[in-house]
């Protein structure tokens, strides 16, 4: 991992709206917004991160579901 000069404030600033969610999100949450969930085998939300919300009716993901 390479060392970020950058402090959490100005990332935050710098960084944009979640891609998936539309909401700003900060360095404290950017892991919900972000990390990937390797979750059930669902077609839709597989690799996507926490704050996604799948619309698959069929979908069997806690995480995804809401
Ligand atoms: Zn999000
Ligand atoms: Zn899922
Ligand atoms: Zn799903």
């Amino acid at each position: 991992m390479p060392d970020i000069d950058v402090s959490d404030v100005e990332k935050d600033k710098m960084r944009p709206p979640c891609y998936h969610c539309g909401e700003p999100y900060s360095a404290t949450n950017a892991d919900r917004h972000l990390e990937p969930v390797d979750c059930q085998p669902c077609p839709r939300c597989k690799t996507m991160p926490a704050c996604y919300t799948c619309r698959n009716m069929y979908c069997a993901c806690e995480v995804h579901q809401h």
